[in-house]
């Protein structure tokens, strides 16, 4: 047999001038959380999304932290978060002691449904006497959400919105990047993200004292002292100069990487084209653009032939990585119990679906052998 590599779902993809950006922080001796580094990929990454304020942070999940912190989010008071989502989206609703309020998906891009917010937010009124207090809105694996009608009823009812684009660092909706939508946004450089920096997030505002305080609190929050004086409770979030070093050297490539994703995504569109009973993730209309982190799929077994489940262990046996959707959070079992709004769709979604290797760094060999595997996997039905 053949000594191929695997391939992976989504890794990392350097570009190759990362390394003389954490040499430079070696040279000058700046191994140390800050330095030139941190502050070049924060103007880097307010650049790119047009958000004139950005704090480099340790993780994704940190930025939403803050955010919540930021918003002052406290015990017992409601967020409403996107059910179809990963874990880091809605953990930190739980580190401030507050209640997650799960929204399910619409059809056209799997995102949080406007009904069903509007629907959550009105029944949390009479129920509660208090309207939730923020929404963390999800762009699953890189498709915008439903933005117009989601700022309009947030609008309405002023409610803050926290812009979880993870996974969508150039996605864009109208013309405007994801990012650019929410009162507080955050992007993720987890390992597995279209850009990486090992590990790493950000957090990002046109509110310049929201993001001061971002940097405040994600270092320790040291109030101004020659001694070291608490008068807040601070937290260790912040990126360190070395990492910050690779995240400059991800951005030269950032566009060249989501070109790469969209190539992807349009090599499955041909694969798929004539498969019946597989539908591709696609972008509803000309408003959304999605960088296709990952390309997803549903199977109609009835229609196909063959489940989600026989699919994903076909490629495997082949040495080839893909994964089920997110598996929805209100049906998780640390999340149980919480109030959740809408029709099941993400559970639906979630027994069908099936994440495809998505990588940059896949190139005609891969793309070669996918095709291959697969066509297998068709001539069986
Ligand atoms: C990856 C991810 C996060 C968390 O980011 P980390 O950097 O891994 O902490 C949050 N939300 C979504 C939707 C993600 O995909």
């Amino acid at each position: 047999m053949s000594e191929l590599p695997k391939i992976w779902l989504s890794s990392p993809h350097m570009g190759g001038h990362e390394q003389e950006f954490v040499q430079s922080a070696f040279d000058t001796n700046w191994v140390a959380p800050l330095g030139p580094n941190v502050d070049g990929f924060e103007s880097d990454l307010q650049n790119y999304s047009g958000v004139p304020h950005a704090a480099a942070l340790t993780s994704g999940t940190a930025a939403i932290h803050l955010a919540l912190i930021i918003l002052g989010i406290k015990q017992q008071d409601e967020v409403l978060v996107s059910t179809f989502t990963f874990s880091g989206s809605i953990n930190p609703i739980i580190y401030q002691g507050a209640i997650p309020i799960m929204v399910d998906s619409e059809p056209d891009t799997w995102n949080m449904s406007p009904q069903y917010l509007e629907k959550a937010i009105l029944d949390r009124i009479a129920k509660t006497g208090n309207k939730p207090k923020a929404l963390i809105l999800v762009h699953l694996y890189g498709m915008p959400a439903k933005l117009d009608e989601i700022i309009e009823i947030c609008t309405r009812y002023e409610i803050p919105i926290i812009e979880d684009a993870a996974e969508a660092l150039g996605s864009s909706y109208k013309g405007k990047k994801l990012g650019a939508f929410g009162d507080l946004s955050v992007y993720s450089f987890n390992g597995n993200k279209i850009i990486t920096t090992s590990g790493g997030g950000a957090l990002l505002s046109e509110n310049e004292d929201w993001i001061v305080k971002a940097r405040f609190l994600a270092t320790q929050a040291r109030d101004k002292a020659v001694h070291y004086e608490h008068s807040t409770l601070g937290y260790n979030y912040r990126m360190s100069n070395i990492i910050a070093g690779i995240g400059r050297g991800q951005m030269l490539v950032l566009d060249q990487w989501v070109e790469k994703r969209r190539k992807m995504h349009e090599f499955y569109q041909r694969l798929f084209g004539e498969i019946d009973g597989i539908e591709l993730f696609s972008e509803p209309n000309a408003d959304y653009f999605s960088n296709h982190w990952l390309t997803a799929l549903t199977i109609d077994k009835r229609i196909a032939g063959f489940d989600r489940e026989e699919m994903r262990l076909h490629l495997l046996a082949d040495d080839i990585e893909s994964r089920p959707l997110w598996k929805p959070m209100h049906t998780q079992p640390v999340f149980k119990g919480f109030p959740y709004y809408g029709d099941r769709l993400s559970e639906s979604l979630f027994a069908i679906g099936l994440c495809m290797p998505s990588g940059s760094n896949l190139g005609d060999l891969e793309r070669a052998r996918i095709e291959k595997s697969l066509n297998r996997l068709f001539l069986k039905r």
